[in-house]
């Protein structure tokens, strides 16, 4: 049986990409391979306990002891939410594919929603979504750029992955910051664009954190327009469950 480290386990609206506004259960995996300059998520990967949020938007958390089975998160979520009624069940992290044994066996625990498992990922772990891609109904997918992480962008990493991820209803989520260049922007367009050309691009301005400063919206506007040369659907969405000072 599976185990696995997970932050928390809540159920509120997705706050970023196209699906904004959707209600999810989500599922936050702990740790991460990646290391981003604005990461706002704790990346501790064996936390003591996960947070659960027993009512949506209640912040009555109640703290469950690590490491997890799939059957006792399944538990959890039967117990307090109802799922029928939520849009998806958003595995996050973290990054949820360093867990892929465990997800294939959550979702075999996991009842029905209406559009089924939604996978949030950094989108460097090809092989690892390989593993579990018959069972993930939508990707949300992060092309990493170097001038916002401070890490080389793994463009031969994202190439492979959006191989495989194309194979299910797949967005690609870049996080701009005021150091974002048109070249790598048009390059990541580049590799959309010949790879899953139907999928919507989403430029998504950092929320400040760490010293990472935001583009000024003058900027995310051209940014937008050089990509809208090469891709046909390029959307910019902030990150809007914080506006709402949602979880
Ligand atoms: S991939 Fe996500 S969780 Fe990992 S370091 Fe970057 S922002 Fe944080």
């Amino acid at each position: 049986m599976p185990v696995a480290y997970l932050q928390e386990i809540f159920s509120s609206v997705q706050g970023e990409g196209p699906y904004v506004g959707c209600r999810q259960v989500f599922i936050r995996f702990a740790g991460c391979n990646w290391c981003c300059a604005y990461c706002d998520t704790p990346t501790e990967p064996q936390p003591a306990t996960c947070v659960v949020e027993k009512s949506p938007g209640y912040r009555d958390f109640v703290n469950l002891a690590n490491p997890m089975t799939p059957g006792q998160v399944a538990e959890i979520i039967r117990q307090y939410y109802n799922l029928s009624w939520h849009h998806s069940v958003s595995l996050t992290g973290g990054e949820p594919l360093l867990h892929t044994e465990y997800i294939k066996d959550l979702i075999k625990h996991l009842p029905s929603t209406r559009r089924g498992i939604f996978l949030e990922t950094n989108g460097t772990l090809p092989d690892r979504l390989t593993e579990v891609i018959t069972g993930i109904d939508i990707i949300s997918m992060d092309v990493k750029l170097s001038s916002a992480t401070g890490t080389p962008t793994p463009w031969d990493l994202h190439r492979h992955f959006i191989k495989v991820a194309r194979q299910r209803e797949l967005y690609v989520k870049i996080v701009v910051t005021a150091e974002t260049k048109v070249e790598e922007l048009q390059k990541a367009g580049e590799l959309l664009q010949e790879l899953a050309p139907q999928a919507v691009l989403v430029l998504q301005p950092v929320t400040p954190n760490c010293g990472v400063i935001a583009p000024p919206v003058s900027r995310v506007l051209y940014l937008q327009e050089q990509a809208l040369k090469i891709i046909k659907n390029v959307r910019i969405i902030p990150q809007t469950h914080l506006m709402m000072g949602q979880l």
